[in-house]
């Protein structure tokens, strides 16, 4: 057996944490345990696994992989983002009120206005930037604060450990999406957070090929509960994409570091380019958030947003990319590019999305691992076709 691995770095934890090798033949990786139930030893003596809606090897592998990066007590891995976070959602009762962050990932305010309005939760959608502006939205009945830094796609940071402050002295808990950053950038269990949400199907996993969520737990009630909802709600990760997910995650660091070493050749392009209006990305030196996000995380992500102007010439520039590819979703090896307007946020209403700047011109970007000069020759080639 691997030696354990907690208390190692993070690139080794990537690697080990949570995969010694295999018991019965040493493989080296953790198998994809393609099972849905297992045989007792014997009446009333089961070996710990009874039935895989429950409990899983392969996923069990992932999750503790997981707690490990993210410095948590626990963690369960649901089958894409959007269920991880319908499950975090049971923590709030009918009447119950929650802060979020205005300009969250389009499937979670569907999710908040459109589902568990059915529900009678109650959401503020609030700036939370702006701490004052947190703290007036808290009220006596909010049980959660729901934070997405960076948000989606304008690139807004909170600062979490203040926001953590604030909503502990309320009796709020604070999860926190950290989807954008993964935790080899961004761990808020750190800074004070309760709960970490990823969407998997991310940086996580890395390549585009799988859907999946995981929440991450620092209290051990928050984690027996999700644990509890994996086996009576189901929305259970599959042995295979958890063996994805984990093969994915073992790369991380090296890929988040090339992601952003791209991402600022990007963001430094589109900043100095006559055709391209505001950039957003919170590692160029004006963005509002550079300081809070210098001081919280270790790094800026690889998502960056940028104003064309007009759908017309937005529409002209994606139809033009021949590298860059034309797609929802982020944190894949490819360089992906999306018009938020019309495809993520399609979902909420044009004047709030006129209210949170998502413009028609609006254009996202998820810098890839590809080389830095073809990335930008695909954009100049087609910011060049789009100004005629
Ligand atoms: C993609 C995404 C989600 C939803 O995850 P799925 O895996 O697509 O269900 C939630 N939050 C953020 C920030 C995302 O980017």
């Amino acid at each position: 057996m691997k030696a354990d691995p907690i208390g190692k770095g993070f690139g080794t934890r990537a690697v080990h944490a949570g995969q010694p090798a295999d018991p019965l033949t040493g493989a080296v990786k953790v198998p994809i345990y393609q099972t849905a139930t297992y045989q007792y030893r014997k009446t009333g003596e089961h070996t710990g696994f009874e039935y895989a809606r429950v409990q899983n090897p392969t996923r069990r592998a992932l999750e503790e992989c997981i707690t490990s990066l993210e410095a948590g007590l626990d963690a369960h891995a649901y089958a894409s983002g959007m269920a991880a976070i319908s499950s975090l959602m049971t923590l709030v009762r009918a009447d119950e009120h929650v802060v979020a962050s205005r300009n969250v990932y389009g499937g979670t305010y569907r999710l908040f206005e459109q589902v568990l309005d059915r529900y009678r939760l109650r959401v503020s959608w609030v700036d939370t930037t702006d701490l004052a502006a947190v703290e007036s939205a808290l009220r006596d009945e909010t049980r959660l604060v729901f934070l997405e830094s960076p948000t989606n796609p304008m690139m807004e940071i909170t600062d979490i450990a203040k926001v953590s402050e604030i909503a502990h002295q309320a009796g709020a808990l604070v999860a926190v999406d950290n989807t954008f950053l993964s935790p080899c950038l961004q761990r808020p269990l750190e800074l004070g957070a309760d709960i970490v949400v990823h969407s998997t199907t991310k940086f996580l996993n890395g390549h585009s090929d799988s859907i999946g969520g995981v929440l991450v737990s620092a209290r051990a009630e928050d984690a027996e509960w999700f644990a509890f909802l994996q086996k009576s709600v189901g929305a259970i990760l599959s042995p295979f994409d958890s063996f994805l997910t984990l093969r994915g995650i073992q790369t991380l660091e090296v890929r988040i570091q090339r992601h952003e070493s791209n991402a600022r050749v990007v963001a430094e392009l589109l900043q100095s380019h006559d055709e391209v209006g505001r950039v957003f990305y919170p590692g160029l030196e004006d963005h509002p958030g550079h300081e809070v996000q210098k001081a919280q995380a270790s790094g800026f992500g690889a998502l960056i947003a940028f104003d064309l102007g007009t759908y017309d010439r937005a529409a002209a520039f994606l139809d033009g990319l021949e590298v860059i590819t034309l797609a929802e979703s982020l944190g894949g090896v490819e360089t992906l590019i999306s018009h938020p307007a019309s495809m993520t946020h399609a979902a909420i209403p044009v004047e709030q999305l006129e209210a949170l700047g998502i413009s028609a011109g609006l254009v996202r970007v998820s810098v890839g691992i590809e080389d830095a000069a073809d990335l930008t020759a695909d954009l100049e080639q087609a910011l060049k076709g789009a100004s005629r």
